[in-house]
């Protein structure tokens, strides 16, 4: 199902042709039964690391998508969560083992992704892909599939790894909490203000901060709406110019959009 809000502003920005693509990664570039980049590691080494995040999983995701909980309180749990997945991560990952788990992670693009992003690639569109995941895993993956273009910039969490041992600073860590606009490339952010629109796909009303409130009047929020529909549909239809629920594809927004 698709749905339309704001259709003035969807009908005048629809045929610009000079933009730039901010879009999330987890559940938005994939589908929403995949992995979330942060999942697939402890998922592929299993035992003590996987027992570990899944009792912190089983916490904190009911919370991220709990709509009801206060801003503050939510974003210092988001950020809580996000520092103890990657602590934890640190602990057991290599360089080795995270090109090992892409090969056999639960990632999978949405549908017309892939033709998405070779679009884009194409038309020589900048696309930002932010991520309060993990960037190695999103960088892999791409490459894996084909998909990472040079017109791409990820801005994610990256470990760094020191004879292959895997590191991050905790306290520089991209959460839910903090994904926000001014994490992007200043050079891009330029470029973001000169053109006259944005394309922003998430699946969390939070990815809404990609963009500050400066550009929204230019901006094309399409949000996916795959978890609790019926209780959240209001709330995304409130915050997202365009929803598309049920794994939409994105062979609508390709069609009619770009
Ligand atoms: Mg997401």
């Amino acid at each position: 199902m698709e749905y339309y809000n704001n259709k003035e502003k969807i009908e005048k920005l629809k045929n610009i042709k000079d933009y730039v693509v901010i879009i999330d990664f987890d559940k938005t570039l994939t589908t929403s039964d995949s992995d979330s980049s942060v999942g697939t590691i402890p998922n592929f080494l299993g035992g003590e690391c996987l027992e570990r995040r899944t009792k912190n999983f089983q916490y904190y995701r009911p919370i991220e998508l709990d709509y009801n909980l206060s801003k503050e309180n939510k974003q210092k749990l988001m950020k809580e969560w996000a520092e103890k997945s990657f602590s934890i991560i640190a602990e057991y990952a290599t360089e080795s083992i995270i090109k090992e788990t892409v090969k056999t992670a639960n990632l999978n693009l949405r549908e017309g992704a892939r033709e998405f992003l070779y679009k884009m690639h194409k038309d020589q569109i900048p696309v930002v892909i932010m991520s309060a995941g993990v960037g190695n895993i999103i960088k892999e993956f791409l490459q894996n599939e084909q998909s990472l273009y040079n017109n791409i910039t990820i801005v994610s969490n990256f470990f760094k790894f020191n004879n292959n041992k895997a590191y991050i600073d905790i306290e520089k860590i991209m959460a839910t909490s903090n994904k926000e606009y001014n994490r992007i490339p200043k050079e891009l952010r330029s470029k973001i203000e000169e053109s006259s629109k944005v394309l922003l796909f998430g699946d969390i009303v939070e990815d809404i901060r990609m963009i500050n409130k400066e550009q929204l009047h230019k901006t094309l929020a399409i949000g996916f709406l795959d978890y609790n529909i019926d209780e959240n549909l209001k709330m995304y239809n409130e915050n997202f110019d365009i929803v598309l629920s049920n794994e939409s594809s994105f062979e609508l927004i390709i069609k009619n959009f770009i």
